[in-house]
């Protein structure tokens, strides 16, 4: 970037200064990257689509990107999903490419060919080697069949450009079909599209050079190119190099960074990833080309975004949850109103963890995001005066909109801090992100109005002068009735959260929910670690290669805990896997690293008594003694409504949300939204 490319607006001015392509100019480097809704599988879903991507380029997004559509049936994700391969469908992607022009936006389609990843009978791959995240067998293409898909990207692309788009993203990256191509490991051809490091680079060569020969110069063509595949036989740095000259050669406009194979056992996006931990990979790339290259993965704020830009570590920087979680994102940070932004966490839980089970994609903090058309802020004509009990997730949300829409709102809470549970959660050591929530919900509270009562429990009769009260008070931990429960050794996980260096070293953790294996990483990890020793401890623990040299990232690196800091038995009742109801797409990234840190996680298990030796415990028949020091209860909660009967009987009108109406099944994407759905309703 030249000085001269620089816009000096006061905050950003990388971030914000226009990226010139020649043809074209980006208002901005921020990239929203692709991101599969679901919307995109079902022509009546568009007018969402397109209203869900207008918000985003109101928000000043400087390009956008669709979700994955596949150039053929054989392309396909899953059955029926989203495709542009015939004229017809062309009149459908005119909505969403209008919407994001009216706005002064550019959007490119991006073309994603499944491969081994469909999940269906039609699947094809260089060979025949079935994904162990797939139950269906790929058929290995013929020679006619490589050329068949070639020609699929060219026709998508051509109908892209018929339909308004600015250009198209050639996914090459995470494991689809390009990405198998390229890499040894499950490109095992003889003919001219496998052996060679050339030969297995002539499927992407040939698919951007043939694409740029129907689409003309002044169309933009993005490639994703997986810098680093994070399995065993991947590509190489050398070949990573050799394909960023080739496909500049071969015609494209920009680069940008895939990481990790979705079959990878290593977690690439998630909220235990340190921020911004595969920058560096982009960064060494960047000298050794002349295009544009865009960095991805864990970057979601405009400070993180502006410095990368700002030390060259690339010319763009791609953000799809961040910007999936607040459509304004960049007219925030424009604005210095960045404190407002609505950040994403990191969390999946609404977001891939929905695509995972074929829901529509939604945001655990923005319940709007993918219902831009549902779900509206209406003014009120009638002013309430509104009490909300209890500022956590649900209450702080309800209390947010209440005000929004022009209501009286106090919120009040027995705490001398906003967030409830989400105080706690943030004390996880990966989880600090929880944190950004809670400032968010007080910047954007303040600027709404509520006024906010801290450190006051209420009792009912402080009520009485209130149109409504809402009930927000969560939830009480529970605690299970096991003789020897009221031991000095037992602690409630409020009280380890809080006080961990009092825990001992040997501890037993019933409950194996979702806090259970919270507990276990914040018995087994510091807190108060550096960013930079963070990064350092995660690709330690996950066997990456921080000089990215190794075949795939990963070749010959021994992944490693160092010293484990307790010996840990995390417990549950039910005969079933330890972890199976956490996320889909995190679940496994917990069990994996309890796993590794060597903590034993019982299932079946009945719980005895407790006594000076310990927990005592029947399992399979036999019964044993866990002869711990400490023993952490996380047995999940019930709701907290002490408030309600009393409030009743003075004829007020109650309602509840969050964990204060059902503990079971809480979370805070269940908490957030009732409350943003209830503070709408009043
Ligand atoms: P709460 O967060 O419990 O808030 C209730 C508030 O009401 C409290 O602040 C309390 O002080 C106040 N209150 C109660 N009675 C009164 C009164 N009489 N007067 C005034 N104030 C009162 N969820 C996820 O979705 N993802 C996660 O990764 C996740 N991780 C977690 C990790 C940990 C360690 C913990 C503890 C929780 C985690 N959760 C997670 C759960 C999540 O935090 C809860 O589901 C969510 O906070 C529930 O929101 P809520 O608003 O219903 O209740
Ligand atoms: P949870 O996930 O429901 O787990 C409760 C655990 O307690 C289960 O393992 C259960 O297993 C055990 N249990 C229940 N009753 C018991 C009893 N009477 N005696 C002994 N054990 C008992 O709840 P949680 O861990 O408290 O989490 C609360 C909510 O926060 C959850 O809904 C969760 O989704 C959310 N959360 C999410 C994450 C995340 O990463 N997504 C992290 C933390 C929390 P058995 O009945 O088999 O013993
Ligand atoms: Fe980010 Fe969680 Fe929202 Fe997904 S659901 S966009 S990860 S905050």
């Amino acid at each position: 970037m030249t000085n001269s490319q620089i816009n000096r607006s006061d905050s950003y001015p990388h971030l914000l200064s226009p990226l010139d392509l020649g043809f074209t100019r980006l208002r901005n480097r921020v990239l929203m990257g692709s991101i599969h809704t679901g919307l995109e599988d079902r022509k009546r879903d568009f007018p969402k689509l397109a209203e869900y991507f207008r918000q985003r380029a109101e928000g000043e997004a400087g390009l956008i990107i669709t979700g994955g559509f596949a150039p053929n049936i054989r392309g396909w994700l899953t059955p029926f999903g989203g495709t542009l391969m015939a004229p017809w469908q062309v009149s459908r992607h005119k909505l969403v490419t209008n919407a994001v022009h009216s706005e002064g936006g550019h959007i490119c389609l991006q073309i994603l060919h499944s491969g081994r990843y469909g999940y269906h009978p039609f699947q094809v791959a260089p060979s025949a080697i079935r994904s162990a995240i797939s139950k269906f067998s790929p058929k290995a293409l013929s020679a006619r069949g490589v050329e068949r898909q070639i020609n699929s990207y060219v026709r998508a692309s051509s109908l892209a450009r018929e339909a308004g788009y600015d250009g198209v993203e050639i996914m090459g990256s995470e494991g689809y079909l390009i990405n198998e191509f390229l890499a040894p490991r499950v490109n095992k051809r003889s003919d001219q599209w496998g052996g060679s490091a050339e030969n297995r680079m002539r499927f992407a060569v040939e698919i951007v050079r043939r694409v740029r020969e129907v689409v003309g110069k002044d169309f933009i063509i993005i490639y994703r190119l997986s810098m680093l595949d994070l399995v065993p036989d991947g590509s190489n740095w050398e070949e990573i190099v050799t394909q960023a000259a080739a496909v500049e050669a071969a015609g494209a406009t920009i680069i940008n960074t895939g990481i990790g194979w979705h079959e990878a056992r290593i977690p690439t996006i998630a909220t235990m990833v340190p921020r911004g931990a595969f920058v560096d990979v982009t960064a060494k790339l960047k000298p050794l080309s002349s295009l544009p290259i865009i960095a991805v993965n864990r970057i979601n704020t405009p400070e993180l975004a502006e410095d990368i830009i700002a030390t060259g570590k690339a010319d763009m920087v791609s953000m799809a949850r961040p910007l999936l979680a607040d459509p304004k994102f960049v007219s925030k940070a424009r604005n210095d109103q960045a404190a407002m932004i609505n950040t994403c966490i990191a969390c999946n839980q609404a977001c891939l963890d929905h695509v995972f089970v074929g829901k529509s994609v939604s945001c655990l903090v923005n319940p709007r995001a993918c219902e831009e058309s549902e779900i509206k802020t209406v003014i009120t004509k009638q002013a309430q005066k509104l009490a909300v009990v209890g500022a956590g997730p649900a209450g702080m949300a309800c209390a947010l909109e209440a005000a929004q829409l022009g209501h009286q709102v106090t919120l009040f809470d027995a705490a001398d801090k906003l967030g409830g549970q989400f105080q706690l959660a943030a004390k996880i050591p990966a989880k600090i992100e929880f944190l950004e929530t809670i400032r968010y919900f007080s910047t954007a509270m303040k600027a709404a109005g509520v006024n906010l009562r801290l450190a006051t429990r209420v009792a009912a009769t402080d009520l009485a002068d209130y149109d409504q009260v809402v009930l927000a008070t969560g939830v009480v931990p529970r605690v299970p009735a096991i003789p020897g429960i009221e031991s000095s050794q037992v602690l409630s996980y409020i009280q380890a959260i809080n006080n961990p260096d009092s825990v001992g070293k040997k501890v037993a953790i019933i409950g194996a929910g979702g806090i259970g294996f919270d507990i276990a990483e914040l018995l087994l990890k510091d807190r108060d670690v550096s960013p930079q020793q963070q990064k350092r401890e995660f690709f330690q623990q996950w066997g990456i290669d921080p000089q990215f040299e190794k075949r795939g990232g990963v070749a010959g690196v021994k992944a490693d805990v160092g010293v484990v800091k307790r010996e840990l038995y995390l417990l549950q009742r039910k005969p079933s896997k330890p972890g199976k109801g956490l996320g889909k797409t995190t679940g496994w990234i917990h069990r994996l690293s309890l796993r590794q840190h060597k903590v034993k996680m019982l299932a079946g298990v009945e719980y005895l008594k407790i006594d000076d030796q310990g927990l005592h415990i029947q399992r399979g028949g036999n019964t044993e003694v866990l002869a711990v020091d400490n023993i952490v209860i996380c047995a999940g909660q019930t709701p907290q409504r002490e408030l309600e009967s009393e409030l009743q009987a003075m004829g007020m009108q109650v309602q509840r949300i969050g964990g204060a109406e059902k503990a079971g099944e809480l979370d805070a994407k269940r908490a957030i939204r009732e409350g943003t759905l209830l503070g709408l309703e009043i």
